[in-house]
């Protein structure tokens, strides 16, 4: 073996080493989190911003707040698009009105996660989250999924969209299964 690949030999064994410590560490014992931190910076902030001197898409978050679950649909072309939006994204007419959408639905697919939360949510895990067909509806929507323990979460279980207030005082939803 020449002396290069020895070093590229001991540099495999060591990842494959590490690779297997971090594959049978015991799950973190580390106590829950109190609470995000006052501030997450802005790229780790998974929410968007809601007042009306941020965007135009207030009315989402005050519809929210009085538990109806809403989006815009274009006018002009009948398309209910998701996210709610300021313009069309196929005709580009501004001309949007606001329409309720089904509050609940079933699970489409889903994914836990076990590790790697954000900054200030590392308290908050294992977390569920997935992808939301809503009933009546073409949409199939992303969220948190509350109320299952990832490892009972099904494909097909029933969903009730559930407003939550964020520790700042916004609003955001999530999909709490429905039992
Ligand atoms: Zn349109």
């Amino acid at each position: 073996m020449t002396a290069m690949a020895e070093v590229t030999e001991r540099k495999a064994q060591k990842n494959r080493k590490r690779r297997a410590a971090a594959s049978t560490a015991p799950p973190s014992t580390s106590p829950p989190a109190t609470g995000p931190p006052e501030r997450l910076p802005y790229l780790l902030d998974l929410y968007p911003v809601e007042s009306s001197t941020q965007t135009r898409l207030t009315p989402f978050f005050e519809a929210l707040q009085r538990g109806r679950f809403t989006t815009t649909r274009c006018r002009k072309d009948g398309k209910l698009l998701w996210p709610p939006r300021v313009v069309c994204p196929i005709c580009h007419t501004a001309e949007l009105e606001w329409v309720d959408l089904p509050s609940t639905g079933r699970i489409y697919a889903f994914s836990a996660i076990l590790a790697g939360a954000p900054v200030g949510q590392e308290g908050d895990l294992p977390r569920v989250v997935g992808l939301v067909e809503m009933d009546g509806s073409p949409l199939r929507l992303f969220g948190r999924l509350l109320g299952i323990d990832w490892r009972e979460c099904r494909i097909g279980l029933p969903v009730r969209v559930e407003p939550i207030t964020l520790p700042d005082g916004r609003t955001f939803y999530a999909f709490r299964v429905i039992r």
